[in-house]
């Protein structure tokens, strides 16, 4: 008898699927916020899964996390202090911490399961979260940033796709928030989803960002797994602006996707997304 064969579709839009072939469910669970799964696919390997979208998978991680990471981290000349929004599977507090003059890093996560589940069965990309320079914080992202003024010099949000607890990260006030949580010369980056699918978010926060900082940027990346290939990252700074950095100043680090040629090409926009911001 043949083997029964077993399949993972994410609903990316309502009418269309990303589908992949499941070796193993290592672990699901209901948490208090949503659904977790830890998935073993074919191609990919190890997937993390909250809510039916995929989050982060081993085989296309680093595109990702580098891109949210590297890009804001080497436009701040001098990043000591760096707070991650969401960021559970411990991704960007590993790509922050390649950085040698970071001295603290904050992981603020609603969810500690996926955190847990994180380091249990996705080592590779948990592997920071015990460094001595990182420090997880479990709280609403939204309720922190509020509480605190004048802070780090980077943010970095890695949200969910805008449901659930994530829906208020993508709102005017936190932005605002996070303004005020920057120190004078701060900036931030949050993941914006896909030019295809999601136009009228990224055109949303893109002029919400704009009413607040001085400079707004869009950078486009690309990730396999996320809905469509190409993904956007909004870019707000209070002083700093990702155009103008020196790049031959940028120090060479161990990374995949990311270097220094790609810092400003990042930048440059197919027609269809600058019309998107216009
Ligand atoms: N890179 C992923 C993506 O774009 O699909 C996101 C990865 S990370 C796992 C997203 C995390 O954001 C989740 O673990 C979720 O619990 C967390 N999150 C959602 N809303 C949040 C909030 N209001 N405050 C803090 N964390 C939040």
């Amino acid at each position: 008898m043949a083997e029964m064969e077993l399949w993972f579709t994410e609903q990316q839009t309502p009418d269309l699927g990303f589908t992949c072939k499941i070796t193993k469910t290592i672990y699901t669970a209901k948490t208090q916020y949503q659904e977790l799964a830890i998935l073993e696919t074919k191609q990919f390997g190890r997937m993390l899964v909250l809510d039916g979208a995929v989050q982060t998978t081993i085989a296309d991680e680093f595109c990702y996390h580098e891109l949210i990471s590297h890009v804001p981290l080497f436009t701040h000349p001098n990043p000591k202090k760096v707070a991650v929004i969401g960021g559970g599977d411990g991704g960007v507090i590993r790509e922050i911490l390649k950085h040698d003059e970071v001295e603290k890093a904050y992981l603020i996560e609603i969810d500690r399961e996926v955190i847990e589940a994180s380091k249990k069965y996705l080592p590779e990309i948990s592997c920071a979260l015990d460094d001595e320079r990182a420090e997880v914080i479990i709280t609403d992202g939204i309720k922190f940033v509020s509480e605190n003024k004048n802070m780090f010099d980077v943010i970095i949000v890695d949200s969910t796709d805008p449901v659930g607890p994530a829906v208020g990260l993508f709102q005017d006030s936190f932005y605002k928030a996070v303004f005020e949580c920057l120190k004078e010369d701060g900036l931030f980056v949050a993941q914006t989803e896909s030019p295809f699918y999601d136009q009228d978010l990224i055109k949303n926060v893109f002029h919400a960002v704009k009413s607040i900082f001085p400079i707004t940027r869009l950078y486009l990346g690309f990730i396999p797994t996320y809905p469509s290939g190409l993904w956007s990252f909004t870019l707000g700074s209070k002083r700093y602006d990702p155009l103008e950095v020196d790049i031959s100043r940028i120090k060479r680090i161990d990374t995949k996707y990311y270097n220094p040629e790609l810092h400003k090409a990042l930048f440059a926009l197919p027609t269809f997304v600058q019309e998107i911001i216009k």
